[in-house]
């Protein structure tokens, strides 16, 4: 092991960022460099875990749990409030590293408010109580159902919203009494060790752990005895990975996986006043959120007048570092993913699709690919059925409602989907028959730390955020009293 947790040094350029293991920093002598993909320049480095770092830091989690299984509500609920004030007390400089590692603008909704948004879901979990129920209670007997921790909690991350998601499974987590390993993505690994340096700084040692590495590491702890629970958020194919390789000791799992959300406008919309939010839904963090709505449905009455206004809205916004000011939209985040957008906009043009606007990466340093508007584009095309995580969206064409729906539901996936109307009452029945974990109406993605968020068929298992999320953190205990 390294020296101990040191003082906020992370914003000096390029230096090496630790895992933190049982409150002690470890730097590995192998390390992986992390750059900002809007300029390719050196943000710091990454160290690898290996077997045995990795074992040790399962080792110091599973030592750090005997004793918080044991603790109060109330520990549990300071715990949680500890890690809302540390984030918001280091929350500029959480955001600038954010930026410069993951390419979102640092205002509007970037960093900044991606750093608001993991203050306020811890701080909502230490609001939360999970009381005991008492199902009967008489002359036959008391039966009292408890939750219990489950364990130590493997926690394997993406690069979208790394410090947001980090919080989604870390809080809840302690909040119900278990110990954490979290991996982050190795492409945004940096926000992540030093949100966890920071929260070692305001709870006990051992209890929130990090490693670093790539999906080698995230395999090992699938498959590790010593993890009791893997919470994942990442892609369809990593998740089916993950449940086959977490069967040994019968893990338990929250898996928050990909989605291909469509939205569908109904004929009585005004495309104007609907626009700016179908624009944001769509585009936020430049397409890359899980939630994001990635296939638009218009009818023909308003299809080119829909078109027109978004690419009005397209055309208007500021993409470039997300360091300049008055940056609305950051680059892809990584080559691949670059690549992804690329070929299946080149597959619509070979297709026939028309493009309205975009249609190329831009030239110069970063992985920008501009906001790209594909119309007169078939489901069947591979920028309709699979998800682009990017800056591209096809807009298809429909005559009759019920083939609007029909195509909305032909994909394996069912994250969220929305309906576009007026009439809410409309667009309910519509939301009815539409198969996804949420239906928007008249917005698509809003999140709320209090609201059960998950995905229905390929789009995973469990949900996240409410009480039902905190629960999965759990066991469910039966005390159960013969009668006197
Ligand atoms: P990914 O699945 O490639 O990687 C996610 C994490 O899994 C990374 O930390 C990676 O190192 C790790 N990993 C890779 N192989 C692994 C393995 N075999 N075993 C264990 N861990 C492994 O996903 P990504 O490219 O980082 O993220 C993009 C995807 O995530 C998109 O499909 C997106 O829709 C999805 N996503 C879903 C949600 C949600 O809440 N549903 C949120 C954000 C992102």
């Amino acid at each position: 092991m390294g020296s101990s947790v040191t003082e906020d040094t992370s914003r000096v350029t390029a230096r090496s960022f630790p895992m933190i293991i049982d409150g002690q920093a470890h730097l590995t002598e192998a390390k992986s460099p992390v750059r900002n993909p809007a300029t390719g320049d050196l943000v710091g480095y990454s160290p690898i875990c290996d077997a045995a770092t990795l074992d040790a830091a399962v080792a110091a989690a599973n030592a750090a749990q005997i004793a918080w299984a044991l603790t109060s509500d109330q520990e549990r609920k300071d715990a949680c409030a500890k890690i809302s004030a540390i984030i918001s007390e280091h929350a500029s400089e959480l955001a600038e590293l954010l930026t410069r590692e993951q390419g979102k603008p640092m205002k509007g909704l970037g960093s900044e408010f991606e750093l608001g948004g993991a203050s306020a879901w811890a701080g909502y979990n230490s609001t939360l109580e999970m009381p005991v129920k008492v199902l009967k209670d008489g002359v036959d007997g008391r039966i009292e159902q408890h939750r219990t921790p489950v364990g130590v909690v493997g926690s394997i991350t993406p690069w979208n919203w790394p410090v947001l998601i980090a919080i989604w499974h870390i809080a809840p987590a302690i909040r119900a009494g278990n110990a954490v390993v979290i991996k982050p993505s190795p492409y945004t690994p940096l926000s992540t060790l030093r949100l966890v340096e920071l929260i070692n700084e305001v709870l006990p040692k051992g209890l929130v752990n990090s490693v670093a590495g790539d999906g080698d590491v995230g395999a090992m702890m699938s498959s590790h005895d010593g993890i009791s629970k893997i919470v994942f958020t990442g892609s369809t194919a990593t998740g089916k990975k993950i449940m086959k390789s977490s069967a040994g000791n019968l893990k338990r799992l929250t898996l928050e996986l990909g989605g291909n959300d469509a939205g569908i406008i109904l004929d009585d919309c005004d495309p104007a006043t609907i626009a700016e939010g179908v624009f944001w839904g769509a585009f936020i963090n430049s397409g890359q959120t899980c939630a994001a709505l990635k296939r638009l449905y218009v009818p023909d009455n308003l299809y080119d007048s829909m078109c027109a206004e978004l690419v009005k809205l397209a055309e208007g916004v500021p993409m470039k570092n997300g360091l300049d000011e008055g940056s609305a939209l950051g680059p892809l985040q990584n080559q691949m993913q670059l690549d992804i957008v690329s070929s299946l906009v080149e597959d619509a043009k070979a297709c026939g699709a028309r493009i309205l606007t975009g249609g190329a990466p831009l030239q110069g340093p970063g992985y920008f690919y501009p906001v790209t508007l594909v119309a007169d584009i078939k489901p069947g095309a591979r920028l309709v059925d699979e998800e682009q995580f990017g800056t591209a969206l096809p807009i298809i064409r429909y005559t009759d409602i019920e083939e609007a729906i029909a195509d909305a539901n032909r994909l394996d996936v069912g994250l969220a989907a929305s309906v576009w109307s007026p009439d809410k009452e409309r667009a309910r029945a519509v939301a009815e028959r539409i198969e996804a974990g949420t239906v928007y109406i008249n917005q698509h993605g809003v999140l709320d730390p209090s609201v059960p968020f998950g995905g229905i068929k390929g789009s995973g298992i469990g949900v996240e955020f409410g009480i039902e999320g905190l629960q999965a953190n759990t066991d469910i205990k039966i005390y159960n009293f013969a009668a006197d």
